[in-house]
């Protein structure tokens, strides 16, 4: 744990936070660590126990170790070591190692349920701060304020409004219908998301680990299978207590069209698997087994299915209000993108993504002085411009990546054979400058020292930090100034009184 930080100046902001997802949690706790007012606003009335794997990489580790956070995360996690990537018949086509990301940047790859990692930030946000069943229907803004409206028909005010509410975003819809209405949003941004994939995710009961593969060794079993079906893969990790977290991933138009306009929905809902084709359930595992033992031993609640597709918004802000996490851009998500990034030896997930946005824009509220209109624009901006180039440059490369791993031509085949078979220490090398080391902190809690061969990207220090730890010092040798000053008064005043009674 680092050293305790000075007590955070006090603040005259105050942040609304659009959803208790991934992004708004992060985002709530370092603001509670910066001494900034917040209150967060979620739709539902429950937290869902659904969802599948949070891989979780080494760009956010640091950060987790300054929150305090690590030791329980790891508790909760495995280790990733690296990846199988399969055909259906269980030739490898390439095993993919991340052992080496530990001596380079100092941290593994963990891998947790989402629910589990979801619960742990949870337990570090004041319940009084996170407003549940209050789901978010307009909000409007001007120079001075941000206010919200949610559905029950109560109204809220603050100064920033951050839009974490997720892929279908309310907050996104009202601002650039805002930004329409003045003829100021991109054309890009009017465009309807298309959704490419379906996937169905769970995460099963414990497993009896005789009848499958690896299930209690320390490190996760992380593999994924091409199915010769078109766009059909299917992958999972193994994490702790003997589980599985899995996930069937089918491109949109190869699906049976019936199919795909019954699950074409948003949200993560429940999914009934008897819906799922009989011949899939009998696909194989590399662990052992095949997919319908993962159906049958996953609670019916969690499993869950999922329209995605991969898009970065360009639009993240206007006025007061900021879009965080999958709300902005929503980036290698899906399994067999997912390979790219192992090859790039590197794990940017959608909850990396969340993670990463949260400290960078807790770090520029932290630095404002006030919250006027003009130190709101100056602080978005950066936010935009440190992380929009970032999260384009993972979707550019997963896009590519795809059609590489995932087309079925010859020609694909073939690019496939080399990209992966030959080059593929050009890949790790590519992204090495980059990925290795981004690894924000926050400016405003004593910094963790580089541990890896790689040092982090320098981040400049806040100012505000830095005076305050000024102070503090100060503070701390005047107090022992006052103490060094009344221990030697008393050994005075002892020497004075011996002197006096000899
Ligand atoms: C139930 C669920 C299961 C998931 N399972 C997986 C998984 O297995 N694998 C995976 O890779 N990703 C999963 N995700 C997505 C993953 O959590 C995110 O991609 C990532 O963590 C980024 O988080 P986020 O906070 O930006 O978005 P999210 O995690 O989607 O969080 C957004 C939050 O905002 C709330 N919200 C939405 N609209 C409003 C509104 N109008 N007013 C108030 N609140 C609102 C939502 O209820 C949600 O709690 C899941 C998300 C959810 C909600």
């Amino acid at each position: 744990m680092p050293d305790v930080p000075p007590p955070p100046p006090a603040s005259n902001t105050k942040v609304l936070i659009a959803g208790a997802g991934v992004a708004g949690l992060t985002l709530a706790i370092l603001l509670d660590k910066a001494g900034i007012a917040y209150e967060i606003f979620e739709r539902q009335e429950h937290i869902k126990p659904q969802g599948s794997a949070a891989a979780l990489g080494f760009n956010i580790m640091p950060l987790m170790e300054q929150l305090g956070l690590l030791d329980e995360l790891k508790s909760i996690s495995k280790v990733v070591d690296g990846t199988t990537l399969y055909k259906e018949d269980m030739e490898v086509i390439r095993e993919i190692r991340l052992r080496d990301n530990r001596a380079l940047t100092g941290y593994d790859t963990l891998v947790t349920s989402r629910p589990e990692f979801h619960a742990l930030l949870t337990s570090r946000v004041s319940k009084d701060k996170i407003h549940m069943n209050k789901h978010i229907v307009g909000f409007t803004q001007d120079i001075d304020s941000v206010t919200i409206s949610c559905a029950d028909g109560t109204i809220y005010t603050g100064d920033i409004l951050v839009g974490a509410d997720g892929a279908y975003s309310s907050v996104r819809k009202i601002l650039y219908r805002q930004m329409k209405d003045e003829g100021i949003l991109p054309a890009s941004d009017e465009v309807e998301l298309l959704s490419h994939y379906l996937s169905i995710l769970g995460t099963t009961r414990p497993l009896d680990p005789k009848n499958y593969e690896g299930l209690e060794d320390d490190d996760s079993h992380s593999d994924a299978v091409i199915g010769n079906e078109r766009g059909l893969s299917w992958r999972y990790f193994t994490i702790p207590h003997n589980r599985v977290c899995w996930r069937i991933d089918v491109q949109a138009k190869d699906m049976d069209p019936a199919l795909y306009e019954n699950w074409l929905n948003a949200e993560y809902n429940v999914f009934d698997v008897t819906q799922l084709p009989e011949e899939w359930k009998h696909h194989k595992l590399p662990i052992m087994g095949e997919l319908k033992d993962l159906f049958d031993s996953s609670p019916k609640e969690s499993i869950s299915k999922v329209v995605l597709e991969d898009r970065v918004y360009e639009t993240w802000k206007h006025g007061r209000t900021v879009l965080i996490g999958d709300a902005a851009h929503k980036v290698a998500d899906r399994d067999i993108r997912k390979k790219e990034n192992w090859m790039d030896g590197k794990f940017n997930g959608r909850a990396m993504n969340a993670i990463l946005d949260g400290v960078v824009l807790a770090n520029l509220l932290y630095e404002m002085s006030t919250p006027s209109q003009k130190n709101i624009n100056k602080a978005l901006d950066e936010f935009y411009t440190e992380r929009f180039p970032s999260v384009t440059k993972e979707l550019n490369a997963t896009q590519q990546m795809l059609t590489v791993l995932a087309g079925k031509t010859w020609l694909d085949s073939a690019a496939r054979f080399v990209l992966l078979k030959l080059v593929p220490k050009y890949f790790k090398e590519k992204s090495q400058e980059y990925t290795l080391q981004y690894r924000p902190q926050a400016l405003f809690l004593p910094s963790i020292e580089s541990r890896g061969s790689v040092p982090n990207t320098p981040q400049r220090p806040s100012r505000k930090y830095t005076a305050l730890q000024k102070n503090q010092a100060a503070a701390t040798a005047a107090a022992a100034a006052v103490t060094a000053a009344a221990a030697a008064g008393i050994a005075a005043s002892e020497v004075n009184s011996d002197s006096s009674i000899s």
